[in-house]
């Protein structure tokens, strides 16, 4: 069986930093922790909580040292981080940082805030703190009709970085045609674009992809949704479940794996796959 691995797959610029700079402060600190899951990955995650990092899901005072995770967080621990003088160790990728910026001056400007993307997410919870929590959702192309639009006022649009690029310029028209007055950010960052990109291309090429990812990555269950379109794809977590039965028939195997998978874990599917006759 020829197994061939996406081009980018695997961690992205946002999430190598992150976690290069967790490790990091987990020598320098005593006492650190990390508010949430620094990104969407148990084993990763495992893997620093084993090296001394505490993962709290409330920000207190006695948390000293406190790392804000990759996909950003809301802006109530920022004011309570200052106000009680805590040490911010800020991950926050650069792109979601653009959106937190993008909705704070669009909404202090008037504009009402459009967020593209699932809205229990925890990086759209974020981007949506930074309108005091007004904006509206679009999860879907069906969610644009049940906007409420009002044409005596201006909106500004963002998307979720790991939004479905194929979806996007459909939104982006509907969007276009239903409202007066409208500034769209295009905010779908480029790691998940080009991961999305190359697994649709393998997909192409391949009897059978696997795409390894988290079940809380949203971007990883992005590739398998766009994978699963063009051909027979799995969703795993890692190698343990797998088994040899999967790939009766199987000549040639894509292998993706979403921007928060430990290249450990994908290396240990690769190693398990060589050995499938
Ligand atoms: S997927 Fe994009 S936005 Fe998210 S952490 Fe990675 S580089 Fe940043």
């Amino acid at each position: 069986m020829e197994i061939i691995l996406s081009k980018f797959s695997g961690y992205c610029y946002g999430v190598k930093k992150a976690v290069s700079v967790a490790d990091e402060s987990i020598d320098k600190y005593e006492d650190i922790y990390s508010l949430g899951s620094l990104i969407h990955n148990k084993r990763a995650v495992e893997k620093l909580k084993n090296k001394g990092l505490q993962v709290v899901d409330k920000l207190e005072e006695k948390n000293k040292n406190i790392i804000f995770r990759s996909h950003g967080v809301e802006k109530k621990y920022y004011d309570y981080a200052s106000k009680h003088n805590l040490n911010v160790i800020d991950t926050t990728c650069i792109y979601v940082k653009k959106i937190h910026q993008i909705v704070e001056e669009k909404y202090r400007e008037g504009y009402e805030i459009i967020i593209v993307g699932s809205k229990k997410h925890p990086e759209v919870i974020g981007i949506n703190s930074w309108s005091d929590y007004k904006a509206q959702f679009v999860e879907d192309i069906a969610d644009t009709g049940r906007l409420d639009i009002d044409d005596e006022k201006s909106y500004a649009v963002v998307f979720q970085t790991t939004f479905n690029i194929e979806k996007y310029t459909k939104i982006v028209e509907i969007l276009k045609e239903k409202i007066k007055n409208i500034e769209i950010f295009n905010t779908i960052c480029s790691a998940t674009k080009k991961r999305q990109d190359f697994a649709l291309q393998l997909a192409e090429e391949v009897d059978m992809m696997i795409v390894i990812g988290d079940t809380s990555s949203s971007n990883s269950k992005k590739l398998y949704e766009l994978a699963s379109e063009k051909v027979k794809s799995i969703f795993i977590e890692d190698v343990a479940e797998l088994e040899e039965t999967m790939f009766d028939g199987v000549q040639k195997l894509g292998v993706t794996a979403g921007a928060s998978t430990p290249d450990f874990v994908i290396d240990e599917v690769i190693d398990y796959l060589k050995k499938i006759d």
